[in-house]
């Protein structure tokens, strides 16, 4: 497959789309493609900023007639593996948002971040089920199972989907529920972008009332103490409770508050709806695990779910990967603490244990491809991607993996898979059936595996990017790759 594009061709997606389109010239360009992940550096041939679904759909059929890639980002929350080459969509400015109160339901378009859906539902009562922070896209999120904070009591945020708009790689525009369009209503909740570009989406909402949240934080000389009885006090929670245990090694920096700067310290984050004597008294077996320097636990406005995990609000550089656990056993807990315990020296900044089970357990809605559904716990690395300690933490994040493999349940969760590392890997998140049932639909919707980039089954085939770098250099309208 050969592709071809010059300046006309640019010109003429200028001429047929609402929003802006920028070569790498551009000074727009950099800013477009940024990532929130700072080690991530994306380098498409050309960007777009989407105002609509009818300009993905012109911009998808404008690729696909010249054998061009497409991505898609909107917050680059998501963003490990860079983009190289094709033509990356941006949906940051696709923020149509509406409350339905009655029904309990939303409808966002494809840029809008939780932060939005929580401020407007929260005037009404109500909430959306959004992750450890509101800055995330809620479509990304969503089209990667979403797990909420909450989602012990109500499930994944993918459960609660009512429909997607979705464009594939034909352009062709199609909704998406669960009597139309049923397969890919069953593959996009939990599938990624493997099968188009989703323009909106509409989902349910729930009572943002009588919520119980917030983190102790220890200090980490008590981690194995800590580790011990979160192990045994998860054994019994309801599943109007969610928890996590976060290894945090905090860096010397202003944007930490002064008593963890600089600090190890390991951070219980709880999150419970319900009454709140009950939320309370639940943590007491946690309170009374070692001395804790900060108790954040309280009543929660719907409005304040970034208070419970505190991750980081600005551009960071990072590394992460991420797999999930059938237990946590002795042998499981030993080799934790031997890499994240005190005394140890670590490039990993967080390493977390996050609670699953309860209503995360079985999906609303029959079938979909979420792959967390049998693990008892999510774990998650990060550390700075920044020298030298971006070299060392695939080796340190390789030895880890390895020495919980008796524990692990072998797949991952694709939100929190984080980079991959080879062919394989980017398709781990997604069991043998789910695989097979997303390569069956790529071969019918996308046959050129147009949506080739991070998380997605099969290697690429368009073969030829289209490199305006070149065309500038030529300095004239050539048809490039031809
Ligand atoms: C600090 C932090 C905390 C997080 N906490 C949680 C959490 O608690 N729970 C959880 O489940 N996840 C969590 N995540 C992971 C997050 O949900 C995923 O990274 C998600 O992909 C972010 O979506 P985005 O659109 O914001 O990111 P982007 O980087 O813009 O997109 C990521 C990917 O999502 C897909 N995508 C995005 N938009 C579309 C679209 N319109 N159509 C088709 N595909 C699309 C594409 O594959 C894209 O490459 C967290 C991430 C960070 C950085």
């Amino acid at each position: 497959m050969q592709s071809h594009a010059s300046f006309s061709d640019v010109s003429e997606l200028q001429l047929s789309v609402r929003g802006p389109v920028f070569t790498p010239a551009d000074p727009g360009f950099a800013p477009e493609v940024a990532a929130f992940n700072l080690s991530t550096q994306h380098q498409p041939d050309l960007a777009f900023g989407a105002l609509d679904a009818e300009d993905v759909s012109t911009a998808i059929r404008w690729a696909a007639e010249r054998g061009m890639p497409v991505a898609v980002q909107s917050t680059g929350h998501g963003a490990t593996n860079a983009i190289e080459g094709g033509l990356l969509i941006s949906t940051r400015r696709m923020l149509e948002l509406s409350i339905d109160p009655i029904e309990k339901t939303a409808r966002v378009g494809a840029g809008v971040r939780w932060k939005a859906v929580v401020d407007l539902a929260a005037t009404f009562g109500l909430m959306g089920l959004c992750g450890s922070t509101t800055d995330v896209g809620v479509v990304g999120y969503t089209l990667g199972g979403g797990l909420p904070i909450l989602g012990r009591k109500y499930g994944f945020a993918s459960d609660h989907v009512i429909a997607f708009e979705l464009v594939t790689a034909d352009g062709t525009q199609r909704r998406v529920t669960k009597d139309e369009n049923s397969e890919l209503f069953y593959l996009l909740r939990g599938g990624k972008g493997n099968l188009g570009i989703v323009t909106a989406m509409e989902f349910h909402l729930f009572p943002g009332s009588d919520l119980f949240a917030g983190g102790l934080y220890y200090d980490g000389e008590h981690a194995a103490a800590v580790l011990e009885q979160f192990s045994d006090w998860v054994t019994s929670l309801p599943q109007e409770a969610s928890a996590s245990l976060a290894f945090l090694r905090l860096p010397d920096m202003d944007i930490v508050p002064e008593p963890l700067r600089g600090k190890f310290v390991v951070h219980l984050r709880y999150a419970y709806q319900g009454d709140a004597a009950v939320a309370s008294q639940l943590l007491e077996p946690m309170r009374r695990s070692a001395p804790f320097m900060m108790d954040g636990t309280g009543p929660l406005d719907a409005t304040q779910f970034d208070m419970i995990h505190q991750d980081p609000d600005q551009p960071v550089p990072v590394r992460e990967r991420g797999f999930l656990l059938d237990r946590l056993d002795s042998g499981a807990k030993e080799a934790i603490l031997r890499h994240f315990g005190p005394g140890v020296e670590s490039p990993v900044l967080m390493a977390e244990l996050r609670l699953l089970g309860g209503a995360l357990a079985k999906s609303a809605e029959g079938e979909d491809t979420v792959g967390a559904r049998d693990a008892a716990f999510s774990f998650f690395m990060a550390g700075m991607a920044v020298p030298p300690l971006a070299e060392l933490l695939p080796v340190v994040f390789d030895s880890v993996r390895e020495d919980l493999r008796d524990a692990s349940n072998g797949g991952t969760f694709v939100n929190l898979h984080g980079h991959f590392v080879d062919a394989e890997d980017r398709e781990r998140a997604w069991g043998p059936t789910v695989r097979e049932r997303l390569r069956k639909a790529k071969a019918s919707l996308d046959p050129k595996n147009m949506f080739s980039f991070g998380h997605v089954v099969g290697l690429p085939v368009i073969d030829q990017t289209v490199l305006l770098e070149d065309v500038v250099t030529a300095g004239g309208d050539a048809v490039l790759n031809s």
